[in-house]
């Protein structure tokens, strides 16, 4: 079968690979959509990052070259014979985050908590692929009615909806996001399935503000401008409840914190890539709340439940679909490049 396989930074290559087959407790699934994941990039731009390139990957042995791909919809075509959950035919989503059976915290039911954190895609051949084969744990079944296309996107749409669940957003709240990427756009779905009364978006790109407008944000501003906190409190009177962190740099984190409200709650969700500094006492004195979210848990049935209901029309984030073939300069480069493009889905079977 054809693969899109990772080898090293800026070498992705599409090539002809063997079909995966499942053990006792894995399912193999016929691939239908799969999302290109800002990890994925990342891997693409300057990998490896979560690739087992050094050492295998405790949970599997896998190592090496990867087929990416962890946002993905596709039909059970083979199960183990120890696999009871679902059945030859059926029409599955995918979870693709690994639990190690002997951590601590699978008992918690904290499994995103358990080490070493791996992925589908990531820490073992994904979804870029005609087939692939996942853990009995993580797969759910689709409802009848949601579309394969739909279905590849509730994964990312599970991070934006873990990180809201995990701000203790109320009816009737107000909501800064930071960073209108695939993350930044579905936690504003998210905040306004929720209620959010007021959601707030910066981003450095004008398509990706005009994008968070068509969704429902109801103030944009340009990241760079140095007044968002006051412009913030002159419309909501004290700060917002809640401040999303989707960019994930000292600039998006110093303007969300200065436009909560005191006693408000920060919520990181984007991935870091340098380290940020903090004012730890005006922390205390405004009695600041800030925490972190890894990916997602107990959440993807409450997603699932929500796109098909209509509220949570993950859909219209989707700007482009290609082929396999194409993945490389329509996918990878197109996003790095092209600040209008959101979330790209690759129809395996075009
Ligand atoms: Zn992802």
């Amino acid at each position: 079968m054809k693969a899109a396989r990772w080898y090293a930074a800026k070498d992705i290559r599409v090539e002809e690979t063997t079909v995966p087959a499942p053990n006792d407790n894995q399912i193999k699934i016929e691939v239908k959509f799969t999302g290109i994941c800002g990890s994925d990039l990342h891997e693409y731009t300057h990998g490896p990052q979560l690739i087992p390139v050094e050492k295998p990957y405790l949970l599997n042995g896998h190592q090496g070259t990867t087929t990416l791909g962890h946002e993905f919809s596709g039909i059970v075509v083979e199960v183990g014979k120890n696999i009871k959950r679902v059945k030859k035919g059926d029409r599955v989503t995918v979870e693709p985050i690994f639990r190690n059976p002997d951590s601590r915290f699978i008992a918690s039911g904290e499994y995103n908590l358990s080490e070493p954190l791996g992925f589908v895609g990531l820490t073992a051949n994904g979804a870029f692929a005609k087939y692939v084969v996942v853990e009995d744990y993580m797969v759910h079944k689709m409802p009848d009615n949601m579309t394969f296309e739909q279905a590849a996107i509730v994964e990312p749409a599970a991070v934006a909806a873990y990180a809201i669940h995990q701000s203790g957003m109320k009816m009737g709240d107000t909501v800064l996001v930071t960073g209108a990427g695939p993350i930044g756009l579905l936690t504003v779905q998210v905040a306004l399935a929720t209620g959010a009364s007021k959601i707030f978006v910066t981003d450095i790109s004008k398509n990706r503000l005009k994008k968070a407008e068509e969704i429902g944000a109801t103030h944009t501003f340009d990241a760079r401008d140095k007044d968002i906190p006051q412009k913030i409190k002159e419309v909501t009177g004290y700060g917002v409840d809640i401040f999303i962190d989707a960019a994930g740099v000292q600039a998006s984190f110093d303007t969300g914190i200065n436009s909560l409200r005191n006693g408000g709650t920060a919520i990181l969700v984007a991935l870091f890539a340098k380290e940020v500094t903090h004012n730890a006492l005006n922390q205390t004195l405004r009695e600041l709340t800030i925490k972190g979210t890894a990916a997602y848990r107990n959440i993807f049935p409450q997603v699932i439940a929500l796109i098909n209901s209509g509220r949570l029309p993950v859909e219209k984030l989707i700007t482009s679909i290609i082929s396999l073939d194409e993945i490389v300069e329509k996918g990878f480069e197109a996003l790095t490049k092209d600040p209008s493009e959101v979330k790209i889905l690759v129809d395996i079977n075009r």
